[in-house]
């Protein structure tokens, strides 16, 4: 029983690579460091050359539906109960949010998946299933409601005195104090609260190009099954779906516009993601989650029985393959 358990955690992490396409303002492109094979990445500085293998890896060309195929199963494991978490990694402006949210004509994972939840609820006659979405935004370890009915005034500073506890019960459940649960009844509903969380998130800001840098944004869908006999099963699992902060190192904050502080905390959740993530890997004893808000937050969807799936981006230009490396080899850690 407990190898199987942790069997289940080897088995339940998974890692995709998603290299960004060329955009138009990447003229000085003199040779493409990076080649790629349905498995394996490889990435050319200076003489040499790294290889790093994940369990997939898009290409410059797969679009979001070809993305959205193969992440499609992990959902899927949430409506049969397990917590499941699927978080964007990668340095600013290789394409975190454009895989979770896409845009209206190329829509990304989050969008997709909440269509798919509510058409498969709807397949399945033996039980009922409801959907209820929070949002909430994490800066500077601080936590944000993104859904909260009077939305906190544009500074943040008048925000963290509102800032939302995060406790976990006796079962090992995290629940963060006070944060907005709404109840979405269709896909329309979970559309309409999505696209509010994210103009709640982008009015934090005074320029959009800030806002994915600087911050965490989780989105939670919590699936409750009535009627339903299996022990096994749990009866309300979540769908955590998180645009990481950028991953880009302390050194290149002056060129992002990150201070100093909001460079340290974002690589320090990270640091602690990865951490907890590696120390699942590893299957050994303490799991370091109290390092961090977001590691904490994730409690309960990362460890025993959740199924995890980060994508990690890259992009495809030649200075920036010093982060490119940075970022695969963070995700090979976890793999
Ligand atoms: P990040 O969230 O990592 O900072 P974005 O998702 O904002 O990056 O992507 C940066 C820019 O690149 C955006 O203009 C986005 O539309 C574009 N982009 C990223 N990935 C793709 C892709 N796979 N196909 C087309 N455009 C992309
Ligand atoms: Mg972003």
């Amino acid at each position: 029983e407990a190898l199987n358990k942790m069997l289940d955690i080897k088995g339940s992490i998974r890692v995709f690579c998603r290299v960004r396409p060329f955009l138009s303002v990447n003229k000085r492109r003199i040779f493409e460091p990076i080649s790629i094979g349905s498995e394996k990445i490889l990435v050319k500085m200076g003489g040499t050359m790294k290889e790093f293998e994940f369990d997939k890896v898009f290409s410059q060309e797969a679009s979001q539906e070809f993305v959205f195929k193969e992440v499609e199963p992990i959902l899927r494991s949430a409506l049969d109960g397990h917590n499941v978490c699927v978080l964007s990694y990668g340095q600013t402006c290789t394409g975190k949010t454009f895989t979770m949210d896409g845009t209206n004509e190329h829509p990304g994972i989050v969008p997709r998946a909440l269509e798919e939840l509510f058409r498969q609820a709807a397949l399945d006659n033996s039980t009922s299933v409801t959907f209820s979405m929070s949002m909430l935004e994490v800066y500077m370890g601080n936590l944000k409601d993104l859904l909260a009915s009077k939305p906190h005034s544009r500074a943040y500073e008048s925000v963290t005195k509102c800032n939302l506890n995060i406790q976990t019960d006796p079962k090992g459940l995290v629940e963060i104090e006070g944060l907005s649960e709404v109840q979405v009844p269709d896909y329309a509903k979970a559309r309409w609260w999505y696209n509010k969380g994210r103009r709640v998130r982008s009015t934090s800001w005074t320029n959009v190009n800030e806002l994915s840098s600087r911050s965490h944004c989780l989105t939670r869908i919590a699936i409750s099954r009535h009627g339903d006999a299996s022990e096994a099963k749990m009866e309300t699992s979540k769908l955590w779906m998180v645009d990481l902060g950028g991953s880009e190192r302390l050194l290149k904050t002056g060129a992002t516009g990150l201070t100093l502080d909001e460079g340290r905390a974002i690589n320090l959740s990270l640091s602690a993601l990865g951490d907890v993530i590696a120390a699942l890997r590893r299957k050994r004893g303490h799991v370091p989650y109290r390092n961090s808000k977001l590691t904490q937050i994730l409690k309960d969807s990362l460890g025993d029985g959740s199924k995890v799936l980060m994508l990690v981006h890259a992009s495809p230009c030649e200075e920036d393959v010093g982060e490119t490396i940075c970022s695969l080899s963070f995700a090979k850690r976890a793999r």
